[in-house]
């Protein structure tokens, strides 16, 4: 049977899916096809949970507007916990490297969320990140120490060298991880204790 006209067939609707898929990290067009097939396959068990969560997850969550973070809550839980050492704020790149500190359960502190680091080769500027709002914390007074917690990378020292710049005049304390983070590493792939030793032997930036 010919499909109605201008309508979307099921090979279309099977192939937009398998092409949202694809767009998800570590997936190719390979495992996005196999994870579609195993979908497909369990539409009640498995593709309509998975449907509705993602539904309800994409409605709830939304970006902290202080630190960034992804929370059910704006402010996030981390920037409302009295328990948090609130002149500390350990400043990552995104919010994968938030989860992961917090995973390892080394900081204390607060946060903020870069959005990105600076790269000239993808045309990321000062103005893509959320540097400015990093600068307004800062000078609000409360802040003693900012962790600059930046991947390893040429981009990241990159970064972590301007804002040291930019930090300079408020007068607080810059620090950055010691060299426990390999050279390249993304503090996300990092395992707890190494990223535990590379932050408690941070040094002056
Ligand atoms: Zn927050």
């Amino acid at each position: 049977m010919l499909p109605p006209e201008g309508g979307e067939n099921a090979t279309d609707q099977v192939e937009r899916l398998i092409a949202l898929l694809a767009k998800l990290p570590g997936m190719g067009r390979r495992s996005a096809r196999r994870a579609a097939l195993k979908l497909l396959r369990d539409p009640g068990g498995l593709m309509l949970p998975l449907a509705d969560a993602m539904r309800a997850t994409a409605e709830a969550v939304r970006p902290c507007r202080i630190c960034g973070n992804l929370d059910t809550r704006d402010p996030c839980h981390i920037c409302v916990d009295p328990h948090r050492e609130q002149d500390i704020v350990c400043v990552v790149e995104g919010v994968a490297d938030l989860w992961a500190l917090e995973r390892a359960r080394v900081h204390r502190g607060l946060y903020h969320v870069l959005g990105g680091v600076l790269s000239a080769l993808s045309g990321v500027g000062p103005g893509d990140l959320r540097i400015e709002s990093l600068l307004a914390r800062v000078s609000a007074g409360e802040i003693r120490e900012v962790i600059l917690a930046l991947p390893a990378t040429v981009d990241g020292a990159t970064t972590a060298h301007y804002l040291h710049d930019r930090l300079r005049p408020s007068g607080v304390v810059v620090t950055r991880l010691a060299q426990g983070v390999p050279m390249g590493g993304a503090l996300d792939v990092m395992d707890d204790g190494t990223l535990a030793a590379a932050l408690k032997a941070r040094r002056p930036a």
